[in-house]
């Protein structure tokens, strides 16, 4: 097989272990999970495998990622996480459960049901503090009340999100007012909520040390499934694999060079003006690859190389003297931010590595 760089080497029994232990870990709990596959684009064998390590649905915030993982064959439940008026239609002819916090768009998924003669299934988001999207719990009943007029939509259940734009960790407290307000709308409006949904990767520390789960039987895990972390201070879940996906690019150049820039300095390629730290003459290494395909914060090197800065298309690294051949690779694990923009960079060759020996050659690569 030819070597395409850069590349991501994908490890999908990693990350299908890293969803059955977790599976495992909520199911004793009680809780479902659903897998979340935008950061990679709603790669279909990733989901695969994620659905045959155990989790009960599938979500992605993009209809497009969907469509994709639809038209590969994937079967499951399908969650869109992020609802826009004007993609109702699609979102009725391709998803089966929305998260919702808008009556117009709740009104145009029922009108959309309607012309499709289907029942469309939402989940409310409640605002529980981070301030990202929500409905806040003083509007939470007229809101109920208004939907259960709309034909063709059903609730069923409620969800916060957390620790995603505000910081906001779950705690006994935000996720107690999920509960008593699952409560509190059963009661009030005789409806049953099939799904109480707490969070995300960040909601880790929480199941582990709470006595108090209440009502909460479902979680939307993304990035520790993928990258084998909880989200508030990034740490390795025990057990769980995090290197399932590996950035590798080539060196394009290495040399001896000052470690500080000479002649008159103005502004770089993205109008700062930077400033150096002086290592005097010192190993330099470039690679290819660059700010048009990476978050380059979300690089860590696996071969000690020192990220000095970057532009479109170079990232410049100080060697430490580790021998970096013309052509030679260097690998790279990924945070989140990493993950998500390499996934989503068409010059980065996706590359899957299964148990089926079933390797895949990227075929959504333009060039
Ligand atoms: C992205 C997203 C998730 C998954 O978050 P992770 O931190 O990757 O687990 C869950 N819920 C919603 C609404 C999201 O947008």
């Amino acid at each position: 097989m030819p070597v395409i760089l850069p590349r991501i080497e994908i490890t999908l029994s990693q990350i299908q272990h890293n969803a059955r232990i977790l599976s495992e870990r909520y199911g004793k709990q009680g809780i479902s999970l659903m897998g979340v596959s935008k950061a990679t684009l709603g790669d279909p064998e990733i989901a695969k495998a994620m659905i045959q390590g155990g989790v009960k649905f599938i979500a992605d915030s993009r209809i497009e990622n969907i469509k994709r993982m639809k038209n590969a064959g994937i079967s499951t439940r399908f969650v869109l996480l992020r609802t826009a008026l004007s993609q109702a239609e699609s979102v009725i002819k391709h998803v089966d459960i929305s998260l919702n916090t808008e009556l117009a768009t709740v009104r145009e998924l029922s009108y959309y049901a309607r012309m499709y003669n289907t029942v469309h299934q939402i989940i409310i988001m409640i605002e529980l503090g981070d301030l990202r999207e929500g409905v806040l719990p003083g509007d939470l009943f007229p809101f109920i009340q208004e939907v259960l007029t709309l034909p063709k939509i059903k609730i069923i259940g409620i969800g916060c999100n957390l620790a995603c734009f505000g910081g906001i960790k779950p705690d006994n407290y935000n996720m107690g007012k999920l509960s008593h307000l699952a409560d509190a709308i059963e009661q009030r409006f005789q409806i049953t909520l099939e799904i109480v949904s707490g969070g995300n990767s960040a909601n880790y520390e929480w199941a582990e040390s709470t006595q108090a789960l209440g009502r909460i039987n479902n979680l939307r895990l993304g990035e520790s499934i993928l990258l084998g972390c909880e989200t508030i201070q990034r740490k390795a879940i025990p057990g769980l694999h995090t290197s399932a996906f590996t950035l590798i690019t080539e060196v394009i150049e290495s040399k001896i060079k000052p470690s500080v820039p000479f002649g008159e300095m103005g502004q770089d390629a993205f109008g700062t003006i930077p400033t150096f730290q002086d290592r005097g003459l010192h190993h330099r290494v470039i690679i290819a690859l660059g700010r048009q395909d990476i978050l380059v914060s979300g690089l860590i090197s696996q071969n000690n190389l020192e990220i000095l800065g970057s532009s479109s298309d170079h990232i410049i690294l100080d060697s430490h003297n580790h021998d970096c051949k013309i052509g030679s690779e260097v690998k790279f694990d990924l945070d989140y931010g990493g993950l998500l923009s390499a996934m989503t960079s068409p010059f980065i060759a996706k590359q899957v590595i299964g148990d089926r020996a079933a390797m895949r050659r990227d075929r959504h690569r333009v060039f």
